[in-house]
This record gives structure tokens, C-alpha cells and sequence, in this order.
């Protein structure tokens, strides 16, 4: 990546606006992206809320699937997924992931709506941040700052509708920690994306710094051509030649939502959000002259070397890619073969080993049985291990509520003639009535 030259950058960057086949595709995106987030909290699964974390049970629900703490694997799968995914995406596509879905872009971009719904064109924009306090101004910029206030608002509360019932949270039926968060995240997308905008990518975000790692000849870049753009300039407009070069109207710069040029060559401030590209697009297409004088290329291709029919057999997007299949076909395996309860096993080491009536050695046992299912739940318990091993009681049965844990006491009896001295290694077999499916627990029992 060639190193940035310094160009002098306005205080408040209010870019242009732009059409065109890449804006189209960038309003979707922000449309398509915040339809799941301010959507998935309000649907429902099962009569409860479909897509629940719930940090206080330590509890996560995802449309019908039950995730405890003992599950936490399959986040940290999810994460290491995500992770990989967005380097394999980078190597292939470059900062795509930047300029069209990441939150940062999108509620920019939100943010601009909003300012330019009240405030007026990037032009009068300016005017108005160049103009003296007046009425006119103070009632826009408060009108925009309200407008702001009021969209981070509802992000807040979308964003803790994920951790608290989203319902509650809309009606105020919740603690003052809950709203605190709101409020906390709310503050932060104002912030983010109302205030700093495009200094976040500048200068925090640290994605934007390691990724020229993951770029390599073959990686999807936007790029000014230097070889038909050069020498730029009014006369390009008047050349005879079909193919005309860049006649340096400085809309690529206009449109421009980190202020950079992107004639200067390939830059970490470019967030590769294409809105040059239509700028330029327009042009041409006013002077008749085919398109692409600023375009999704390759280093590769831009050497005027041809871009090889396998680009994708290239050594980092093999290993990306077996990884990640590797791992998305072992945890998903995993999550579907999960057993839909589980049963931890405690003996009671308070109380020593104790006699029956009958004469019979007992061990007293906590049994915690966690339902992981959105049904209630019906649990038959036994032993096995011992030659006259047995329950106090032979047929022990639990009920256990949906999604819900039971921790219940159970008595197992020994003839002290199988029981000696010491540990004896024995079985406990969970069955679920419901699902038939068992469970089987090690423990141990004292003998005299
Ligand atoms: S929009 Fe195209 S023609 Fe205009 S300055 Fe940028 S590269 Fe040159
Ligand atoms: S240089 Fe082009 S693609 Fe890069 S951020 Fe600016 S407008 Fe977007």
C-alpha cells in the first residue's frame, strides 16, 4: 500500500451527493442491515423472544436454540468464524466489508441523511456551518442534533433489547441499570457516527491498519488509472481520443466521505465505499467516454497484466478457507447432535456414609438437571455400577420447567457386601421421558 501524501483536510468533511449503480447498492445495504437490527428483537419463538442474551441467567436463546454456559464453545466458534470470514472476505475483496455494512458506514451514512433532510445539500451545508449564529441556523443544527438524538435513541434501546426484554424496555419496565445502557449506547451512536464519522475509520479503527496485510495483487481494490487518466485535465474533454483521460473536475473528491483523492493512489483512508466510482461514472458518461477511469481492479490488473483464470487458487484462501469450513462443519455437527439436557452430578460430601433400615449403605447425591429445551421437561433417574446398587426410592422422577434448572436430592443404597471400603465408580442414567434420550453421569460411592 503506497504511503499517503498529506493534503490538507476540512474541519467538517460534508460530501457530495452522489447516484449511481454503487450508491444504490450502499442504500440497500444500510437498509437491509438495520431492517435485522432494529427488526430480530421484536420477533418472537416459541412465545418468547426469538433472539434473547440473557447475561444475568447467563443464559443466550437463539430462535429456539438454548445456549448455557457449558455451550459457550459454539459462541467462541461463532467468533473465530466471523473472524476468519472477514480476513478471507478482506483477501478477496478488500475493504467491501468497509464501505457497505460496517455500523460505522452505515450510521455515517444514516447520520448524513439526516443532515442533509434538514440542513440542505453539501453546499448549503457548508454555508450554513460558515454563516454567524442566527435563528435559521440554531433551529437547523438543533433540528439535526433532535433528529440524531432521537435515531440513537432507538438504536440504544434496539441494541439493549438484545440483552433485556425488548418489550419491557420500550414500556419502561425495567431496572435503572437497563436504561443506563440505553442511554450509554445511544451517547456512543451519536457520537460515533454523528460527530467523529469518518475520524473513527481514520484514526481508531484498527481494522483499517492491519488489513493491508490481507491484500495481496489479487485483492478487489478501487483505483484511479493512472495510465489512460494521465495527464489530467480540461483538455482531456476536448482530445479526439474515444477513451477520454481524467479532465480534473475534482467531483471524485467531492464525493469523497474521508476527504482523500483517490488519484493519489491506494490509501488506508480509503473506506472503498465506491462513491468515486460513480462520480467518475457520471462524467464519462458525459463525455461519451466509456467508464472505469476509476473502477474495481487489482493491483494486478492495473499493471496491465492479465488476471489469471484461477485468482482464487492462492495460497492464504486455501488456508482461510479450509479453517473456516473446518470449523463451521465440526460446530455445527456438534450443535446438532447436542443433547437437550444435561446433568451435573454432586455427592453430598457433608454428610458420611449413612445406614438403611434394611441394613443397606447409602451416599446422598445433588443432581442438577438443566432443561436446555423450550419444553417442560420429565427426568427418570437410576444407578448402575455395583452389583446391588439401587435408588432410595426405584421409580424417581423430575419435572423440570423449560429452559430451566433443577437441583434435587437423591439417596443411592449398596449391600455393604459389594461396597468395601474406599470409592466404588458408578453410573448415573438420566433419560429424558419426553425425547428418550439418556444421559449418563460418573460419580462415585464410599463403601463403609
Ligand atoms: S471524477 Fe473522474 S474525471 Fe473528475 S477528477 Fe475524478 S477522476 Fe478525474
Ligand atoms: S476514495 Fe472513493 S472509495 Fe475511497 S472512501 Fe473516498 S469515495 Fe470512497
Amino acid at each position: 500500500m503506497s504511503k499517503p501524501k498529506i493534503q490538507p483536510v476540512p474541519i467538517k468533511i460534508h460530501p457530495r451527493l452522489t447516484s449511481g449503480r454503487f450508491n444504490n447498492l450502499r442504500v440497500g445495504m444500510v437498509l437491509l442491515t438495520q431492517l435485522v437490527f432494529f427488526g430480530v428483537p421484536w420477533l418472537q419463538w416459541n412465545g418468547r423472544q426469538a433472539v434473547h442474551f440473557n447475561l444475568a441467567e447467563h443464559h443466550f436463546l437463539i430462535f429456539g436454540i438454548s445456549l448455557w454456559p457449558q455451550d459457550f464453545i459454539y459462541l467462541a466458534a461463532l467468533l473465530v468464524v466471523s473472524a476468519l470470514g472477514l480476513f478471507l472476505w478482506t483477501t478477496l475483496a478488500g475493504r467491501l466489508w468497509c464501505g457497505y455494512s460496517c455500523p460505522q458506514t452505515v450510521y455515517t451514512q444514516i447520520m448524513i441523511w439526516i443532515e442533509r433532510l434538514v440542513q440542505g445539500d453539501h453546499l448549503a451545508r457548508r454555508k450554513l456551518d460558515a454563516a454567524p449564529m442566527s435563528a435559521g441556523k440554531f433551529f437547523k443544527k438543533g433540528a439535526t442534533q433532535l433528529l440524531m438524538g432521537a435515531f440513537s435513541l432507538w438504536t440504544g434501546l434496539t441494541f439493549v433489547g438484545y440483552f433485556t426484554p425488548i418489550r419491557e424496555l420500550a414500556t419502561l419496565q425495567v431496572g435503572p441499570w437497563d436504561l443506563f445502557w440505553t442511554l450509554f449506547y445511544a451517547g456512543f451512536t451519536w457520537l460515533l457516527a454523528g460527530v467523529l464519522r469518518e475520524k473513527v475509520c481514520l484514526h481508531m479503527c484498527p481494522y483499517a491498519r492491519f488489513q493491508g496485510a490481507m491484500f495481496d495483487d489479487h485483492t478487489l481494490i478501487i483505483s484511479y488509472d493512472e495510465r489512460r487518466g494521465e495527464p489530467r485535465g480540461k483538455q482531456q474533454a476536448k482530445s479526439e481520443n474515444a477513451v477520454k483521460g481524467c479532465v480534473d473536475c475534482g467531483i471524485c473528491v467531492q464525493v469523497c466521505p474521508t476527504g482523500i483523492d483517490i488519484r493519489n493512489g491506494l490509501q488506508y483512508e480509503c473506506i472503498g465505499c465506491a462513491a468515486c466510482i460513480d462520480a467518475c461514472d457520471q462524467v464519462m458518461d458525459k463525455l461519451k467516454s466509456p467508464r472505469g477511469l476509476i473502477r474495481y481492479t487489482s493491483a494486478q490488473a492495473l499493471q496491465g497484466k492479465p488476471a489469471p483464470a484461477k485468482s482464487l487458487h492462492r495460497p492464504r484462501i486455501a488456508v482461510y478457507s479450509c479453517l473456516l469450513a473446518g470449523i463451521i462443519v465440526a460446530s455445527t455437527t456438534a450443535l446438532a447432535l447436542k443433547k437437550p439436557f444435561k446433568v451435573d452430578v454432586l455427592r453430598d460430601r457433608a454428610s458420611l456414609v449413612e445406614q438403611s433400615d434394611d441394613g443397606m449403605l447409602q451416599n446422598r447425591y445433588n443432581l442438577r438437571l438443566i432443561n436446555t429445551t423450550e419444553q417442560a421437561q420429565r427426568y427418570s433417574v437410576t444407578v448402575e455400577g455395583l452389583p446391588s446398587i439401587r435408588m432410595e426410592r426405584p421409580e424417581q422422577v423430575f419435572d423440570v420447567k423449560p429452559a430451566h434448572t433443577e437441583t434435587v436430592v437423591v439417596r443411592v443404597q449398596a449391600n455393604p457386601e459389594h461396597a468395601s471400603r474406599g470409592a466404588h465408580p458408578i453410573h448415573f442414567v438420566i433419560r429424558s421421558l419426553n425425547d428418550d434420550v439418556t444421559v449418563k453421569e460418573k460419580s462415585s460411592f464410599i463403601g463403609e
